[in-house]
Formats: C-alpha cells, sequence, structure tokens
C-alpha cells in the first residue's frame, strides 16, 4: 500500500500531468508571465462556474480578503465580526488595516459561525461580518445576509475551503459559496479543494463598481498605467498559475465527489461509536470536504493520534488554538471565558486523511485503525 498523505497532490498531477505540463508550457514560451491570456480566460471561466458577474484573481486568499475591507473603504475602529474558530488569515487582515476583530462562538456540530453569535456580537461600531465556510460546507448565508440587511453590514465570504459548494435557500435555489454576500474571497493554495502549484486567490462579486475598485487595488490602485486613484498593493495571480487553475477548475466537481465518497465510507464505518461524533452536514449546503473531521469526545484526541501516527497514519488538528487565545493578538484583549465551544473544539476535533487519490485500500487501513482504537478503549 501506498504510504497514506493527509493530502496527495503528487498522485492527482500525475493523473493530469499532460494537459498541465502542455499549458505550462505554452505559457513558458509565450513569456507572458503577468497577466498573460490565461488569467482573464480563467476568471471568465470560474465566473461561469460560480455563476458570478465578476471574477478577479489575485495573489493568495489572505491577500484577497484583505484588498476586500480595503475596497469596501472599511475604517480604523470599524469592527468586523468572524468566527474564533478558522485559520488565522481573517483576523490578521483586519488587525493589518487597523480595524477591530470581533470574535464569536461557532457552531458545535457544524463548526461553523451561527447567526445568533454574529446578532450579539454586533455594536454601533460593526461594519462587516466574514463568514468562513469551514471544512468546505457553507454557513447559514441566508440567515446572515438577513441580519446584515437589518444592520446595514457588508458581508465578506471566505470561500478558501469550500470552493464548489453550493448554498441551498430555503425555496430551493442554489447558489456557489463566496458569491452570496457583498463580496467573496478564496484561497487556491496547493492543498484546498480548487488549488494551484504555489500561490494564488481570487475575489467574486456581481456589483461592477466594487469589481473595478478591487481590481485596481490589487494592481497598486491603478486604472491607468502610472496613474494611482487608490492605494493599493501587487497582488496579481502568475500566468503560470492561471493556465494549471484552468486546467483543475475543468475536475474540480469530479474531484469534490470524490472527496464527498471518501467521507461517506469514513461516516459508514464510524457510525455508532462512542466517544466519536461524526462531521454533521448542515441541511442548507452541500459538503465538498476540504476536511473529514470528527469530534474525539472521550478526552482521547491526542491518544488516538499518536496511536494513528505509529500505524503510519497521518491526522491534523485544524484548529488547536483558538484565535482570542493567539499571541499575536493578545492586545485586543478577547475575554477567555467566553468563548466554550471554539475550546471545546480545539479540545476535540481531529481531522483524517481527505483527498482525491484516496484508495478503498488506504481507506479500509484507516478506519481499521480508528475502530480498534476505540475497541481497545472498552
Ligand atoms: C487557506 C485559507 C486562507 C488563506 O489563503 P492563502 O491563499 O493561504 O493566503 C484564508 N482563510 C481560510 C479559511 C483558509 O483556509
Amino acid at each position: 500500500m501506498k504510504d497514506i498523505q493527509m493530502v496527495d497532490l503528487r498522485s492527482q498531477y500525475e493523473r493530469m500531468k499532460s494537459e498541465i505540463d502542455e499549458s505550462v508550457k505554452r505559457v513558458l514560451e509565450s513569456t507572458a508571465f503577468i497577466k498573460g491570456p490565461d488569467v482573464e480566460a480563467f476568471e471568465n471561466e470560474l465566473g461561469s462556474y460560480m455563476g458570478v458577474r465578476n471574477v478577479i484573481a489575485c495573489g493568495n486568499g489572505t491577500d484577497a480578503l484583505q484588498v476586500a475591507m480595503m475596497a469596501l473603504e472599511l475604517k480604523p475602529g470599524d469592527e468586523v465580526i468572524t468566527t474564533n474558530f478558522t485559520f488565522i488569515a481573517t483576523v490578521e487582515v483586519v488587525a493589518l488595516l487597523g480595524l477591530t476583530p470581533v470574535l464569536a462562538d461557532p457552531c458545535l456540530k457544524c463548526f461553523n459561525l451561527t447567526p445568533a453569535e454574529i446578532e450579539k456580537a454586533i455594536t454601533p461600531q460593526t461594519r462587516a461580518i466574514v463568514p468562513v465556510h469551514l471544512f468546505g460546507q457553507c454557513c447559514n448565508m441566508e440567515a446572515i445576509m438577513a441580519i446584515a440587511q437589518r444592520h446595514n453590514l457588508y458581508v465578506i465570504e471566505d470561500t478558501a475551503q469550500a470552493t464548489g459548494a453550493d448554498f441551498i435557500f430555503s425555496d430551493g435555489r442554489r447558489a456557489k459559496a463566496g458569491t452570496i454576500g457583498t463580496i467573496g474571497c478564496t484561497s487556491f493554495f496547493p492543498s484546498k479543494n480548487l488549488g494551484c502549484f504555489g500561490d494564488g486567490g481570487a475575489l467574486y462579486t456581481n456589483d461592477d463598481e466594487l469589481a473595478a475598485r478591487v481590481r485596481s487595488i490589487i494592481n497598486h490602485g491603478m486604472r491607468v498605467r502610472y496613474y494611482h486613484d487608490h492605494v493599493g498593493v501587487n497582488s496579481r495571480l502568475d500566468t503560470i498559475q492561471a493556465a494549471i487553475l484552468r486546467v483543475k477548475l475543468r475536475h474540480l466537481d469530479s474531484f469534490n465527489r470524490a472527496r464527498r465518497k471518501a467521507a461517506e465510507s469514513y461516516n459508514r464505518a464510524f457510525q455508532g461509536i462512542d466517544g466519536l461524533v461524526l462531521p454533521e452536514s448542515s441541511g442548507w449546503s452541500t459538503h465538498i470536504f476540504h476536511q473529514y473531521t470528527l469530534r474525539v469526545t472521550n478526552g482521547k484526541r491526542d491518544a488516538l493520534q499518536t496511536a494513528l501516527r505509529s500505524s503510519g497514519i497521518p491526522s491534523m488538528i485544524y484548529y488547536p488554538v483558538p484565535l482570542s487565545r493567539q499571541k499575536a493578538y493578545e492586545s485586543f484583549n478577547f475575554r477567555h471565558g467566553s468563548f466554550p465551544v471554539t475550546e471545546q473544539l480545539s479540545r476535540e476535533v481531529l481531522s483524517l486523511p481527505m483527498h482525491t487519490e484516496i484508495t478503498d485500500e488506504q481507506m479500509n487501513f484507516i478506519t481499521e485503525n480508528v475502530t480498534n482504537f476505540f475497541r481497545n478503549q472498552e
């Protein structure tokens, strides 16, 4: 059996090698490394897939979040509400721009920011909400958009982990994660569901004026060359990455189906194990399993991880430390007692290997090892 990895990028590349190599070679021979024709073609193709009017490619997902906040003209003192249980990028850019991060506890079962906790965090200084569609499943966007409308707030979706997931409205209508809020931000980091071979990101919006501001900001704040209308940044998607992403976009739905299939096998194998809680699927979203994340509720999470590691099975803790406890953000004085769900999740979560190339043999080996661990606890 091949070594088990959290994410097997090599086997995935080998499967698409001829398509990808040919695309990269075309860029190399064109030497149009910045703003080459593949960038615009990728933006258009991704726009059709997502069903959104404007896609603006940029350097990475963290920049996408920063540029979104710059384009919305958020000012120092403005409060931005997001989840305490996520990757650092959101509060990082909030802090860099001199804005004030306000953290909220997520849902214990689906790991996502909840409308009720958002409402509690709103003050007269609140300007924006950043729902993060964690592990591949959407936050309750219908309820979040209603709150935003009521309080006149921007909604900046962080869809770095949910490219391709559908949000399902109560009337049955569907929209892709990232296309529902004021603006959506995503990442094409190699291990994301749609990943390139380096750094990459994009912003989504149906607001043409906002899109024009974003497009200017990612390119030094200029619309006309050497005339600078905004303070900008340098954050463009390389042509080589766009060419790779055009190939991978054509496989995205089948990639996401492979992940869902693996998650279903895990669910079947782990059903009814005492001390193990399976990831819950919300009724309002499809799940594309960026991560397959269990909760180990008998206090044996770290012991399980050690046992798996000794059998050659990798696993990861996303995320071991609540944002409110991160050293770099101490000056915001987040109140430690006020995030019981985040604290619990950081003690209980464990993500198992999840990718598009996982074999039945590997799945069986993983599920047997997990099942045996709990059997031996009895
Ligand atoms: C990966 C990720 C980001 C940042 O993306 P980069 O491209 O690595 O900058 C932001 N938010 C979430 C939730 C992520 O998972």
